[in-house]
């Protein structure tokens, strides 16, 4: 199964149940049933084309409201702009996350050799949400009420274009601990994609996931906040943003894979927390950090919090040195998360109460996802 849609299920749900205009209940319906039965349907054999000369090559299509991928070509690498303003957006926040990675971190788009990147705008009528499918990108246009256009946000093209690089890389499990960091990496690169578009640093960044996606009259700013997860919505329709900012709050569930779009604000905030610290531009030092961690190769399929935040500190030792800023300040994030214990010898009350708070280790019944055939 490869489908990661951005918009939660819980969510979508939640609208269903508290949505008063049975039309808007119908369409949120409708993306309910199409999520569901997409998560079973296998990516379609398209084609990875390696692009001939390396390069940045994207190829956007129009669903035309039907459901058959991709659809009708739009807009290709070179072209000129069009007339529909999704097309033009699936372009620019493709484009700019391809180069992201490759300003960034020399990765040539998101299989690290030249995948072209695929976009559907349209996707069905009324489709609250966007997905990647294994092997392209497909944005719907929102419900209108609550969701508008989906390609309005480049860190939800980078979000989501960013769940094919960890299939190529670490391919963490969409499961619990090692889902919740599957969807905290795309939060992370998703927002570099737009803190790197917009030239912002780590201090001028908003850290929001999925801003501008609600419509007027919403009451929320975007679908996640990486500063303070749990603040990013308030709303009658959509209920409140339930992520936890640490351990604390930790939420075991069974939904949501085991809470992957809910726990995933406890890495989120550790990755603000380092940039923060750090300064400067998030995806110079702290986003290197991160990159090589998922990258290395040194992180199992079924990784689960501490085993990723030990990961990081031997990619900031490795990249920055033992007695680095870098190393003290992903040490001090994930400590301030609740995800490490204290490891200063002045023992104090704080101390205990972060180890009491350890949750329960990840489910050990994960399957391995996908076949590893793919991957670097
Ligand atoms: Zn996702």
């Amino acid at each position: 199964m490869v489908f990661h849609a951005i918009v939660p299920p819980y969510l979508l749900e939640q609208l269903e149940r508290s949505a008063g205009d049975p039309s808007l209940r119908a369409r949120i319906r409708q993306s309910l049933q199409h999520d569901a039965v997409l998560r079973t349907r296998p990516a379609a054999g398209r084609e990875r084309v390696a692009a001939a000369e390396g390069g940045r090559q994207r190829k956007v299509y129009d669903g035309e409201n039907g459901t058959d991928l991709p659809g009708t070509l739009a807009r290709s690498e070179d072209d000129d702009p069009v007339q529909d303003q999704a097309t033009n957006q699936a372009y620019d926040g493709t484009g700019a996350t391809w180069t992201m990675y490759k300003e960034c971190f020399g990765r040539d788009s998101i299989d690290g050799a030249g995948l072209v990147l695929t976009s559907t705008v349209h996707f069905d009528r009324g489709y609250a949400n966007a997905f990647w499918d294994g092997a392209q990108m497909v944005f719907g246009d929102g419900d209108g009420e609550i969701f508008g256009n989906l390609t309005a946000s480049i860190d939800i093209t980078g979000h989501e274009l960013t769940h094919g690089v960890t299939q190529y890389t670490a391919n963490l499990a969409y499961e619990g601990q090692s889902g919740a960091l599957n969807e905290s990496i795309s939060d992370v690169f998703g927002s570099l994609a737009k803190q790197h578009a917009l030239g912002e640093s780590a201090a001028d960044a908003d850290w929001l996931i999925g801003a501008g996606l609600f419509r007027p009259g919403v009451q929320g700013v975007a679908l996640r906040s990486m500063k303070a997860p749990g603040t990013a919505y308030d709303d009658p329709r959509l209920g409140k943003d339930p992520q936890p900012a640490d351990m604390s709050g930790y939420v075991d569930t069974q939904d949501d894979n085991g809470g992957v779009h809910i726990n995933s604000g406890i890495p989120n905030r550790a990755f603000y927390l380092v940039a923060a610290e750090l300064g400067g531009n998030a995806y110079d030092d702290a986003g290197k950090i991160w990159y090589s961690t998922l990258t290395s190769g040194n992180l199992s399929s079924s990784a689960g919090f501490k085993d990723f935040a030990a990961e990081t500190e031997t990619a900031a030792r490795d990249l920055f040195g033992d007695e680095s800023p870098q190393l003290a300040a992903v040490t001090k994030a994930w400590q301030t998360v609740g995800v490490l214990g204290d490891q200063t010898p002045l023992m104090n009350a704080a101390q205990t109460n972060l180890e009491t708070s350890t949750p329960p280790a990840a489910p050990s019944d994960q399957q391995p996802s996908e076949q590893q055939a793919s991957a670097e």
